[in-house]
Formats: structure tokens, sequence, C-alpha cells
């Protein structure tokens, strides 16, 4: 898994970078720029390829070319790898594992995807300024650890009790490991979700999306410190098999100390004091572990650190051998043996057996409860109905290797609670909804509470995740829930669907399910606090439809590994930073990632349209041009007539006029004018609709310009500035 994880974040980074500046790419392997390559590195499909030999013998590891079996076996330290030609199959230390793309020749050069090989030999990879970086592992200049350690480190004899106790509250110290471990990277949440912390048997409690449940440190005693020689921790093992999860650290002599560290994002790190150690890198693994990555390193001259990725809500214990010569990470076993549903007559109980709260993450949706199990073997799959007065549906199945979904289908005004009931057994509880002082004003489609005490709901100081592509708006609200109680109340009205309000320790979430694209608008009174759920175009004076064309497995026109897909994407992301910044008007976007919008290109193209069509006044589709005459080059603007023109004062003709002269004036490209399309885009929109073609990916020196993020942000400008003037045509909404 890790593995996936770690060319996902190679990816992520690569995209935005692909699309900025001119050949070749670089190559600087620690901290060198390594010179006559017998090619350059080239990116196919998104991945990075180097040549084999020249960069893993730079490193110091042994690189050989099988013939017969067109495969090249790299080994490093004691990781052997084995890279066939053709095969998206990586052989790590004898383990299977799939890479993103095979490997290949290409001129006589055995190219190999550097992300995958690199990071399975325990080497870290990064890719920016168009220059592949390999390292080998944690080579961060790193304070050095003495300068941060109290004097009396290490100990020089066996502790007392109460010295250890000291020695091991000391803040100084977990405040050195904290400063260090906080040098790595950490994805930052995105800014409008707010983590919350997971209190097992909160009734109601809805983890934000994405949102992983903290492993826990079960154990109930530390490990005593005690003075031996230098240990050479020399082999980390894993559990060969799905249901038995015991990771061990083996040293080759007693171990004098050991220390843990826990961070929110499940990272656990297990020092070995007084150690030094043979092993560097990240350990390939097998899935279906409580792991999904482990990585050694000698962390400073005398501390072995190895750190395990531990999965949502692990619950572990660390022990040691008797002869201090194993160190243990035991993963408390969850094994969903049975799952029981009771009608009642006051509530339905859902039971399972051999799991703990801790392990549950509930999602609401309308008329359903979606239970995340995570870190859970379990052979049971099901689906099917039960006569509860709550309930009238079950169905459980895997999730991924080691995650479940049980997906309660839930009549309305059902509440739910989730209980311990047992030291292994969980009991989901439903029950009417208990919510109260909320009110909904079908006419006109207002939520109303009754103002609490010292509680104000300033919009602007109110947490929202507006995601409209789900149809989803989620408000954070301070903690209210004695006020106004929790449950499911179903509207369906035109907008709005169904509001679920749950609780966390310290807030209380109002979850809006739409039944199509709507926005909220929030106020108080004196009395009441106010929020409104409007149609965009009840809301909003001015809203463009931006369409980022292609996406997802339809890249549109490929040249020289740049993707029009990406680039499209990129004009769209610094558009909406223009639009945002000003607030005049309201941007939403067909896609804001990397997806394609159905299961056919027609239906995909047709859907954007549509999602224009329902809340847009304009709608603008961005797009680079390729041909077969790689001389083209310059810039079109595409529309249709049609006969809603009749009707309207800003006309497709209009818009890709005043489009195009902003696009000239601000890019100064060759005009290759305004052009009449029956595209698909165009056609089935009922809103003014144009086509903006930003220049050929098939012209070199064009495309050398369309790649800069200098050339994106005058486009973006220009767009921006044709919306302003074309929303002059556009009669004021009342
Ligand atoms: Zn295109």
């Amino acid at each position: 898994m890790k593995l996936f994880v770690i060319c996902f974040i190679f990816a992520l980074f690569l995209l935005p970078t692909t699309v900025q500046a001119a050949p070749p790419i670089g190559l600087v392997v620690n901290g060198e720029v390594l010179q006559n390559l017998p090619m350059n590195p080239v990116i196919r499909q998104d991945r990075m390829l180097v040549p084999a030999r020249a960069v893993f013998e730079s490193l110091g590891a042994s690189v050989e070319w099988q013939a017969a079996e067109r495969a090249v076996y790299i080994q490093h330290n004691d990781q052997d790898v084995i890279v066939t030609i053709g095969q998206r199959t990586l052989m790590v230390n004898g383990l299977p594992i799939e890479m993103p793309i095979p490997a290949q020749i290409i001129n006589y050069n055995t190219m190999i995807p550097v992300g995958a090989v690199a990071t399975n030999l325990g080497f870290e990879v990064d890719f920016r300024d168009r220059t592949v970086f390999v390292d080998s592992f944690m080579m961060a200049d790193e304070p050095e650890f003495e300068e941060l350690l109290p004097e009396n480190f290490p100990p020089s004899h066996f502790l007392t009790e109460e010295e250890e106790v000291e020695y091991y509250e000391n803040d100084y110290y977990f405040e050195a490991y904290d400063d260090k471990i906080g040098d790595e990277d950490i994805e930052p949440a995105p800014a409008d979700v707010i983590p919350l912390p997971y209190t097992p048997g909160i009734p109601g409690f809805v983890a934000p999306i994405g949102q992983i449940i903290p492993a826990r440190d079960m154990s109930t005693e530390r490990i005593p410190y005690a003075n031996f020689p230098t240990a050479t921790v020399f082999h980390v093992g894993v559990p060969t098999e799905p249901g038995l999860q015991m990771f061990y650290i083996v040293a080759a002599s007693p171990i004098s100390g050991v220390e843990r560290l826990l961070l929110e994002d499940n990272r656990l790190a297990i020092d070995i004091l007084n150690s030094t150690t043979v092993l560097s890198g990240a350990l390939a693994i097998p899935p279906h572990l409580a792991a999904s990555g482990i990585r050694v390193s000698q962390f400073t001259d005398s501390i072995t650190r190895v750190v395990f990725d531990l999965e949502s809500g692990t619950e572990f214990v660390i022990g040691i051998s008797p002869d201090r010569m194993i160190i243990t990470l035991t993963v408390m076993q969850q094994n969903l043996t049975d799952i029981n549903f009771e009608a009642g007559e006051h509530y339905d109980e859902i039971v399972l057996s051999g799991v703990r709260p801790s392990a549950l993450r509930v999602q609401p949706s309308t008329g359903r409860l979606f239970f995340f199990i995570s870190n859970m073997q379990s052979d049971l799959a099901f689906d099917t109905p039960v006569e509860g007065n709550f309930a009238t549906n079950l169905s459980l199945s895997a999730l991924s290797a080691h995650a479940l979904v049980l997906d309660v289908a839930i009549n309305p005004f059902t509440a739910h609670m989730i209980l311990q009931t047992g030291p292994d057994e969980t009991t989901i509880r439903l029950f009417p909804a208990t919510y109260r002082n909320v009110f909904y004003d079908f006419e006109a489609r207002t939520l109303r509470i009754p103002r609490v005490e010292g509680f104000s709901i300033d919009p602007a100081m109110v947490p929202r995740s507006d995601m409209y592509h789900q149809r989803q708006f989620i408000l954070w609200l301070p903690d209210i829930s004695e006020h106004i109680g929790f449950g499911e109340m179903l509207v369906g009205d035109t907008l709005l669907r169904s509001l679920t309000i749950a609780h966390a320790p310290n807030s209380t979430q109002l979850i809006f399910n739409g039944n199509q694209i709507f926005t909220l608008d929030l106020q108080e009174d004196e009395n009441y606090y106010i929020i409104r759920v409007l149609h965009p175009r009840e809301r909003y004076p001015r809203i463009v439809i931006i369409d980022p064309g292609h996406g997802g497995r339809d890249p549109g026109a490929v040249r020289a590994g740049i993707r029009e897909s990406d680039l499209n994407l990129n004009v769209t992301r610094k558009l909406l930073q223009l639009i945002e910044a000003d607030g005049v008007i309201r941007a939403y976007t067909t896609r804001n990632s990397d997806v394609h919008l159905g299961e056919t290109s027609a239906e995909c193209l047709r859907a954007r349209a549509n999602f224009g069509n329902h809340i847009g006044d304009m709608f603008v589709s961005i797009h680079f041009n390729a041909a077969n005459n790689t001389n083209a080059h310059g810039i079109e603007t595409y529309y249709r007539e049609s006969g809603l023109d009749a009707f309207r004062t800003l006309t497709s003709r209009r818009l890709a006029d005043i489009m195009h002269r902003n696009k000239l004036t601000m890019l100064g490209s060759n005009d290759r004018n305004v052009r009449s399309a029956n595209f698909a885009v165009l056609r089935y929109s009922t809103i003014p609709a144009v086509l903006l073609e930003l220049g050929f990916m098939s012209n070199q020196a064009e495309l050398a310009r369309i790649n800069t993020a200098e050339f994106q942000w005058m486009a973006a400008h220009a767009i921006y500035s044709a919306m302003l003037e074309a929303f002059a045509w556009v009669p004021e909404r009342q």
C-alpha cells in the first residue's frame, strides 16, 4: 500500500511541474548533478523514467542486466529489487509489488520508473523544477541530537523508579523529538475542513470526510531503561499471515532502551536507544497488515528509528522479550466475527462482535448510514433486508484489504449512537431522531434555530465546506447539541433532500444533502439563526461555469509528456484565484481534479453542459490545441449559433468576440479567429457558451510558452477581464 501512496504523492507534485518549464529533465543524485547520461529522464504516463544503471550505481547500488530474463537486478544494502522490461510487477525481496507503469527500453536504454523502484530500495525521490532528485534515505541535515538532550542523557546506570519517571517525563526530551519529526512532510488539512478529535461512544458523531481515526497505544507499562553495550539492529519482521499481527525489531545483543512517539497522522516512531543499524530505508511489506509502511534509519549516532505507518484506528502494545533482544509491536486483533440485528420497540440494534468502537467512523447520507470499519479482518459479506423499526437493509462489503463498510438503510427521522457493549463488542443503536428546536420552513426553504445565549452565527466565522460536486454542504457550529438534539431530518424539496444534525465533542455539524446544487445563506436576527437554502442563481448575481477540458482517462492532446487536461486545469485554477480574490463573480467548475465525468465521452460532455445549464450565466470551456501541421500556432475561440440567441443580449457569438479580443490583447498570440463549431459542450449548452483554444501544443515554440506559469496567468487574466466585460450584457437578476 505504501508504495501506491508514494507513487500517488509523486504523481501529485509531478503534474503541475511537468507543465512549467523547458527541457531536458535534470537528474541529481545525493546532491550531485549526473552528467553524460546515456539518456535524459523522460516522462511516460506521468511517471518519471530514468536510465537504470547510471542512477542506481551512482547511489552505491549494484546493478546487473540479465539478458535472458530481460530483467535488471538491483541491490542496495539488504534490499533486492528485480525490474523486468514490459512488466508492471516489481519484485522486492521476493515479494511482488505493482508499479504504475512498466520499465521500458527506449533508444536502447533500460529506462525504469524511478519513483517505484528507488523508494523500494530505500531511497527518497523528489521531482521539482524539472529535475529528479534521488537521495539516500533520511540524509536531511538534522541538528545534532546531543545538543538537544539534557545533560544526564543517556543514563549511565540502571535508573531508580523515581529517576525513570523523571527521565521519561522530561519535556525537553520529547520536544526535541517533536521538532525533528515535524520536519517531515505532513500534508496540511484542507483549509475548509476542521479536524475533530474522535471520542468513541459519542452519539451521532460524524468524522469529517477523509478523517483518520487516531491509533492508540494500549501498552500498560513502559520498557525500563537498562544499560547495555551498543546493540546492532539487524532485522525488522512483519507478520506473514493476515491473522497474526505482530511486528518485531531484532537486535544482536540486549537493547538498552526503547522510546515511542505516536503522531496525529498515525505514524509511530519506535526509537531503539544506544543502537546502530545495518538497515536503511523502506521495507517491502505485503498488504493486509496494520502498518502500510515501515522505514528504518540511523536516526542519530546512537538511535535507530523504526517508523510504522499505522492504519486508521490501530490499537497496539509495545513489548520486549525477556532477553531484551526483540522488541514487539502487537496490534490488538480486531476480527469482525458476527453481526446481529435486533429490532426492538424503542430502538433497533446492530451488534458487531469482535469490534471496538474506535474502529468505527460514521458518515451519514440521505436515508443511509455508512459505518467505515478500519483495521479489520473479516470474511463476512452480505446484503440483506431487515425488518426493523428504523433500519430496512444492511449491507457489509470490503472497502479495501483492511477496511469494511457497513451500509445501513434507515427510515426517515432516525438517529444513531455507537456504544461499547463488551470488551470486543460494539453496538450501533438506531432510535427516533431527537432533534428539536429546528424548524424547516418549506415555503421559504429556511431553517430556523432559536438563538442560544452567547453564540452568534456570524457568517464569516462559521467554518463550512461547500462540496457542490457531491451536492453536500456542511456547517460547523459551536456545540449546541443540548439545544437541538441530533438525527436526520428528511426534507425532500427540490433543492434539499435531507439535513443530518451530528455532534462532535466541541462542535455541532449541520450536514445538508441536496437534490441538486444549492448554496446556503446564514443570518441571525434577535430570535433565530436563519439558514436559507438557495439555488445558486438566487444567491449570486453573476455565475460562470468553467469547464477545464478533458480529464481522467481522457488527457486530451499530449505532447512532450505534457497533457492538455493538466494545462486546462492549471489555467482554470489560476482563473479561480482571480475570481475568488475579487468576489464579483461566483464560479463553479465542472471538475476540479483529474477526473472523467461520465461512462462515455458523449455522456461526459453532456454532463459538463448540463451542469452549467442549471446554474450558470455563461459557460467557458478551456482547451489547448494540437494539429498535424507543427507550424500551426495561435489562439481560436469557438461558439455555436443557437435559436436561444433571439432571447438574450449576451449571445454565444458576442461572448466569443469578447473573449477573443481580450485573449489577443493580453497574450499577443497569432490570431486564428472566432469560429463557429458544433462541439458537444456548445451544442448541449443552453446558456451562452464558448470554447477557448489557448495555443498549440503541437508547435514546439508555442508549447514552451504555454507551458509556463506566466503564460497561464496571462491567459487567466484575459479570460477574467472578458468575463467582467461580458456580464455587462447580462441583465441583472432580482
Ligand atoms: Zn481539448
